[in-house]
């Protein structure tokens, strides 16, 4: 295929052959160049189960760790040195602040908002997102890019020319960890991992704590600036905690309803931006909410 080449969409009935019962149809790639060939769609290549040292082998960006129980990708370290101290650094000074005057029932709560905070991040950066391991490439294989319908438009599966598989619908090749993932969501900085199908769930908690932690650290110190007669050594420090707590409030509010809205929608974030509106709803307006919260997705990858 030319560089720059949009591959022209090929929309073909499952053809029903001996391996049909393995996920095997055949398509056709119709561009002006390839016009007429066909390839197989082997659904079975993206479902196969591997070893983490199997994974590392062909992708040198995830790496795991613990006996395969821990994983990281490239971008650890923001989350390590940015994320994390955003987090503690003004926890730390609310607690320095407020805990002697504070009732010990309220300081217990926001130690369990923190911890649950951490335990969702923990959770999200250092488990498998949904990533499919990849195939080995033969000679004959479709073109980067190729694209094939099977039984609904929605069916789409895209050949990827890296990871050497047919990549199921709603999937996409994450650059930053190279790999393809299931459920694409969108690759989160502060977090240092891919958002989709296994850690979306987490990773929504993890805002939603947040919002309650910004908003109980918010409260206290402003009810404590609202009882203090005078101005004193520490005020300037209570001030900054509410500016920053309400700079972080705005962010993670405005995350929560972009989330809650797509997943109200039962798009990903990457469907929404792209206008794929066909995608979503799988399950109706009022069921794709219990759908995202009961859903299950074993990984791919095992110790
Ligand atoms: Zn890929």
């Amino acid at each position: 295929m030319v560089l720059g080449e949009t591959p022209e969409r090929v929309t073909t009935p499952p053809i029903s052959t001996p391996n049909s019962n393995l996920g095997i149809s055949v398509g056709e790639y119709r561009s002006s160049k390839l016009k007429g060939r066909q390839y197989t769609l082997d659904r079975d290549l993206c479902e196969r189960i591997v070893s983490y040292n199997e994974f590392m082998q062909t992708n040198k960006r995830v790496r795991f760790i613990c006996g395969g129980k821990i994983m990281f990708g490239p971008g650890i370290i923001f989350p390590l040195i940015v994320t994390f101290p955003l987090i503690t650094v003004p926890s730390g000074f609310h607690f320095w602040l407020h805990w002697n005057d504070t009732p010990f029932a309220l300081n217990v709560f926001t130690i369990v908002l923190l911890s649950l905070i951490f335990i969702c991040m923990f959770l999200v950066t250092f488990f498998d997102p949904g990533f499919i391991p990849r195939g080995t490439g033969k000679k004959g294989d479709p073109p980067n890019g190729a694209t094939v319908t099977c039984a609904t438009d929605t069916d789409l599966w895209k050949w990827c020319g890296t990871c050497k598989i047919w990549r199921p619908p709603r999937s996409k090749h994450c650059r930053t960890t190279d790999a393809c993932v299931r459920y694409f969501d969108h690759y989160c900085p502060w977090m240092g991992n891919t958002i989709a199908r296994r850690n979306y769930r987490p990773f929504y908690f993890f805002v939603i704590f947040l919002i309650m932690y910004c908003i109980n650290i918010l409260g206290q110190t402003v009810a404590y600036l609202s009882e203090e007669m005078e101005p004193n050594a520490r005020t300037t420090y209570h001030i900054g905690l509410v500016l920053f707590c309400l700079a972080a409030l705005g962010f993670t509010s405005l995350l929560f309803y972009h989330l809650t809205y797509n997943i109200y929608r039962g798009l990903t974030t990457n469907e929404a931006q792209l206008r794929r509106f066909d995608y979503g709803n799988d399950y109706g307006y009022f069921g794709n909410v219990p759908a995202f919260l009961c859903s299950v997705c074993p990984s791919q990858i095992t110790n």
